[in-house]
């Protein structure tokens, strides 16, 4: 079968490697039938792979081929999505909705087993825990947006639920790319009242705008930090969420947050501390996050998504093959061209 591999820096390729095949009686196989390039597939990109040969991509919709002799609940045939982690959904911090913990799972396209979504097919580890099948046929005009399932919509519901997004609340999304534009949604979804986003790339605040963003705030730094006080009545918002994963991102995000309001960050963070220590502790700044239990949450967002409540899928503004994957890296997402690229192998 074909699959993405990344072998260095700025070097991805479409090769020929062994077929996806059921190694434990728990996996499943499922035929790609959708996959995403992440703005997170980025930061290998630029900086290179956790090892030479990585298989790429974490997100995607296929169509269950094989299933292993202890699966239980998925059938060959049915349509799934697949969370960016894989999880056996019994362990304890499966039973807390903390699947990204699970005592049996990891991560796709992180280098090693069990591969990654870029390709034709996909080894699925603890299939009955990790799949989620779908309601529609292969090319329902919902895809786009059930894609989002398996990663930046979850990614947007989790930094808005980890900086307590409530009815009424004042949010700043920092960050416009596919993520923080889904953390709009979500922070819309909430209710909240004023979603402040910050971003200074035209068409994605244009799309905040339709998803929901109530005002935007383009500059950057201490200049960002004065206007989003302005915006708030001299105070800051209740719900920050850290949608980029800089230092600069965080930064602004603690200093952007009022009195008792929290920090919900879901970039991967590329600073070494959390700042503000002073900052949070005198004005009861909680801040949380991390990687979104996106299995959790596709119960949740589904029926939104099938209802058109919520159209996350418009996030994604261009379509390639296989082949046209190393392009996708090279321009569409590396040189901001694209905001979100889908993948039909
Ligand atoms: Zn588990």
């Amino acid at each position: 079968m074909r699959a993405t591999v990344m072998h260095k820096a700025y070097d991805v390729r479409v090769e020929n490697v062994p077929d996806a095949a059921i190694q434990q009686p728990t996996d499943a196989v499922i035929r790609v039938t959708r996959a995403c390039i992440c703005g997170s597939d980025l930061w290998p990109y630029n900086g290179g792979p956790n090892e030479v040969g990585q298989r790429m991509g974490h997100e995607a919709i296929g169509v269950v081929e094989v299933v292993g002799s202890d699966v239980q609940s998925i059938k060959r045939g049915q349509i799934v999505v697949m969370p960016f982690a894989f999880s056996d959904g019994s362990c304890m911090f499966c039973d807390e909705a903390l699947h990204t913990s699970c005592v049996h799972g990891g991560f796709f396209g992180n280098g090693g087993e069990p591969g990654g979504a870029q390709a034709e097919a996909l080894r699925i580890p603890q299939a009955d825990g990790t799949l989620f099948p779908l309601p529609v046929g292969e090319d329902d005009a919902l895809m786009p947006s059930l894609l989002t399932l398996s990663d930046v919509m979850g990614t947007g519901h989790h930094a808005a639920v980890t900086a307590k997004v409530a009815p009424g609340s004042k949010v700043a999304v920092v960050g416009d790319g596919a993520v923080g534009l889904c953390g709009v949604i979500a922070a819309k979804r909430l209710r909240a009242e004023q979603i402040i986003i910050m971003g200074r790339h035209a068409d994605r605040i244009a799309l905040a705008r339709e998803f929901g963003a109530t005002d935007v705030v383009s500059e950057r730094g201490d200049e960002a930090i004065e206007c989003v006080r302005e915006l708030t009545g001299g105070f800051g918002v209740h719900s920050v969420l850290e949608c980029v994963g800089t230092e600069q991102a965080i930064n602004t995000s603690v200093a952007i947050a009022r009195p008792g309001g929290a920090v919900g960050r879901v970039g991967v963070p590329h600073y070494e501390s959390v700042p503000g220590g002073q900052l949070t502790f005198f004005n009861n700044v909680s801040v949380a996050g991390g990687p979104a239990p996106v299995r959790a949450y596709m119960a949740e967002l589904l029926p939104d998504v099938m209802e058109g409540r919520i159209q996350p899928g418009r996030v994604f503004d261009r379509t390639v093959g296989l082949d046209g994957v190393p392009e996708g890296y090279r321009r569409a997402m590396n040189e901001r061209e694209a905001l979100k690229v889908m993948v039909r192998p």
